[in-house]
């Protein structure tokens, strides 16, 4: 077997066995912080048809562009709030940081995340800077 490429999301896995099975469809995000984590390793990988999957329905939007300028470095997660197995609702700040045709920058966000249909999915988000 080949080297195992290291998860995106930065928990230190390989990614067959992090956020992998997560975008696959494979294996629902266990809590909101997991699925935070699988959503950043969707846009570090550009896989925008998860992206679309793992947002609330109510506020997904129709179509999504990355800017394939834009290189995602590394994802550092804050402070979660709720989002465990039993909650239904959860928070998660994160800081993610990424490189793009303007050099060097950081998003921080915090993240609603909800349950639809049993899985979590993203709900809504407000950038602190
Ligand atoms: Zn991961």
């Amino acid at each position: 077997m080949n080297k195992a490429r290291r998860c995106p999301c930065g928990r230190g896995e390989a990614f067959e066995d992090c956020c992998g099975p997560v975008l696959s469809g494979e294996r629902p995000a266990p809590t909101a912080e997991a699925l935070m984590r699988s959503r950043y390793t969707a846009f570090a990988v550009g896989d925008v048809d998860y992206l679309l999957r793992s947002w609330h329905p109510r506020t997904c939007p129709a179509a999504l562009t990355l800017d394939p300028a834009q290189r995602w470095l590394f994802l550092e997660i804050t402070r979660t709030d709720r989002g465990g197995l039993f909650d239904d609702t959860g928070t998660v700040e994160f800081v993610a940081h990424y490189r793009d045709a303007g050099g060097r920058g950081a998003l921080h966000e915090t993240s609603r995340f909800a349950r639809s249909g049993g899985a979590w999915v993203y709900l809504d988000g407000t950038h602190d800077d």
